[in-house]
């Protein structure tokens, strides 16, 4: 098997505020209530809906129920290992895999899940088939599982033996000039509304190439609109724009009672503030999703190359270099992306940026490159440094792209295939790979003091000697606007994100663990790399008080995660779940509220 450490994001490139606004909702559920479903119900048992319930509900949602295929069938056994090694080319396509109702995006997590096709699927083509399923779902006590474009890391839009309600088709995107909020006072911003099955390329395509306007979305281009926003949601100028959530500003929802919810500051503020990085899965099903767009800066931007240290001892050094020249030069709205770490003492940098001129540009990595330069550092360039800058209106312009012989986008080459649907080269190794180990840590930017950037160096020396470990500047928010802060403050993604001058990852993975694609998994080794991210996981935690990491991107097996993923918003996030899902319809692994129930999510054990 093909190991691969993977570098998690896009490399080739990106509430509190509620208080005051009452509920409209009324008094929470009653504990009875809320202990009365002890177990959800299975195939084959005698609970299990008949063929005439499963019917009805496909006449009630306009014949959009179906059975999911296996897309591995081919290659759960030996037998054909040909058959199964080509048919493993289509699933290296992130479309293919997203437009395939059993379709994940990653085939799962050593330990953790693999992926498995649901019993049923509704591929809902509207609110109301959204509201059908839900409520059947309920009525017959079902694990219900929602997915939208299929990148969950932890398998929250997986489950066997459930009911999937699939996004896919809900995929309008519009985009207005002036949006008021249903109920909000205050003048009509700029914004786009976007089905919540509709992935980011086309929404960038809608909102930047044809209309010359900025979105915060994600980095990875087939990401889920929704499940990026209900995660907090991160891409690579956040540094200048902030979470996806807290441009968020109207979501239509079905919530497990049935009902269809607009929500926003005005209307149920404190289930607007949860949607807004409280997790997906967990709230209700998000239908349809309005955000705030931005004017276009003037300029978008990369830088890139890899410097090699000669040895541990001037990778050091070159790292606590490279974090000073960060602070004094990097750390503002303008630069986002990632450095990688690796065993063999490089530094691969893979930086974009906007809103600044390729003077600009020069002038921010004049004294990193002095440094590297100086023989007296023991550092070479193993790729040249480079860098760039283009119209902005052009950076997710896979077709003129292509057509000027760039490499950055790969493409669906399925026939018939929309040529804009393209993905960047970096994200591809993640593809159906499965994870054997994933971490994250938000970095807090006191780190970068004199003092502390020394110790930092080390332990990110240490972290790195077994498994490339990557900063994600753009997913920690010190160095961005007041503003931007500020509304991260407010929304439920844990505090430490706006202290944070980086996302540190560590990913491993290899190929999916099936016979048919010609060689015996090898668990002992993978575990040993699963150790090895914990291991620098536990490096990096060792230098914060208080360890956070990102919801979205973290490890499936971590033992805090409510407090590492919303420290003090727990609390908070968990009386709104009570309230308004107080049978725990929604489940998904480490969601608020999973912790009364089974890892599988089907027996309720508080
Ligand atoms: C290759 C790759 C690249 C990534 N790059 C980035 C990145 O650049 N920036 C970043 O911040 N994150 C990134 N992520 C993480 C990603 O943002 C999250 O995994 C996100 O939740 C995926 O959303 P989705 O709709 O694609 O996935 P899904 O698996 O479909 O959904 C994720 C979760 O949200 C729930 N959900 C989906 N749709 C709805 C809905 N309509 N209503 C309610 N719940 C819903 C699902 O139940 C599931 O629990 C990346 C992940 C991958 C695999």
């Amino acid at each position: 098997m093909q190991r691969r450490a993977l570098l998690i994001g896009t490399a080739a490139a990106i509430a509190g505020a509620l208080a005051g606004h009452a509920d409209a909702l009324g008094p929470p559920a009653s504990p009875a209530t809320k202990r009365r479903l002890l177990r959800r119900v299975r195939p084959g048992d005698p609970d299990w809906p008949s063929d005439a319930d499963w019917r009805r509900l496909r006449a009630d949602v306009g014949g959009a129920l179906t059975v999911p295929t296996d897309l591995w069938a081919d290659c759960r056994s030996a037998a054909d290992v040909d058959r199964c090694r080509r048919s493993f080319g289509e699933r290296r396509n992130p479309y293919f895999l997203g437009d395939q109702a059993a379709g994940t995006q990653v085939y799962g997590y050593l330990d953790g899940w693999q992926t498995a096709p649901s019993v049923y699927a509704v591929a809902a083509r509207s609110t109301a088939d959204v509201t059908a399923t839900v409520r059947f779902a309920r009525d017959h006590r079902l694990r219900l599982v929602v997915k939208g474009g299929g990148h969950s890391y932890l398998g929250g839009s997986n489950a066997p033996d459930s009911l999937l309600l699939w996004t896919h088709a809900l995929r309008d995107v519009v985009v207005h000039d002036a949006f008021q909020p249903a109920g909000v006072r205050g003048n009509p911003v700029a914004a786009v509304s976007v089905g919540a099955g509709a992935l980011w390329m086309e929404v960038y395509d809608a909102v930047t190439t044809r209309h010359g306007r900025y979105v915060q979305g994600g980095g990875c281009t087939t990401v889920g609109v929704a499940g990026l926003v209900l995660g907090g949601g991160f891409g690579s100028f956040s540094k200048g724009f902030g979470l996806g959530a807290a441009g968020l500003l109207e979501a239509e929802l079905v919530t497990a009672d049935g009902t269809v919810r607009v929500v926003n500051e005005a209307r149920d503020p404190d289930l607007f503030w949860a949607l807004r990085g409280g997790g997906g899965g967990t709230f209700g099903v998000v239908t349809r999703l309005t955000l705030a767009t931005h004017p276009l800066p003037g300029h978008a931007g990369s830088a890139w190359g890899a410097v090699q240290a000669a040895d541990e001892a001037a990778f050091a050094r070159l790292l606590e270099a490279f974090l000073r020249c960060y602070a004094a030069s990097l750390m503002n709205p303008a630069w986002g992306e990632q450095v990688k770490l690796t065993p063999g003492n490089v530094l691969e940098i893979s930086m974009v940026c906007q809103g600044i001129d390729e003077d600009a540009v020069a002038e921010a990595w004049r004294e990193f490159r002095a440094y590297v330069d100086a023989p007296a550092n023991r550092c070479t360039w193993q790729e040249p440094f480079g860098s760039g800058v283009r119209d902005p209106r052009t950076w997710w312009d896979a077709v003129g792209r292509k057509a000027a012989g760039s490499t950055s986008f790969r493409f669906d080459d399925r026939p018939g295939a929309d040529p804009r649907r393209a993905w960047w080269s970096g994200d591809s190794e993640q593809v159906s790979a499965f994870l054997y180990g994933y971490d994250s840590l938000w970095l807090p930017a006191d780190l970068l003091s004199d003092a502390e950037r020394g110790p930092l160096a080390a332990a990110l020396v240490r972290a790195s000697r077994r498994l490339p470990v990557g900063l994600h500047f753009n997913k920690g928010l010190a160095g961005a606007p007041d503003a931007v802060r500020a509304a991260a403050r407010a929304t439920p993604v844990h505090p430490a994100c706006a202290e944070a001058f980086a996302l540190a990852i560590v990913a491993t993975g290899g190929a999916p663990p099936l016979p048919g694609l010609g060689r015996p998994f090898d668990a002992p080794a993978a575990r040993a790399e699963a150790r090895a991210v914990r291991e620098a996981g536990r490096e990096l935690r060792a230098l914060v008080g208080t360890p956070a990491c990102y919801v979205s991107e973290s490890d499936y097996h971590l033992a805090d995660w409510r407090e590492e993923f919303w420290g003090p918003h727990y609390p908070r996030l968990r009386a709104i779940k009570d309230r308004f899902d107080p049978d725990g319809l929604f489940y998904v692994h480490h969601g608020v509220g999973s912790e009364d129930w089974s890892d599988d999510g089907f027996e309720r054990v508080t």
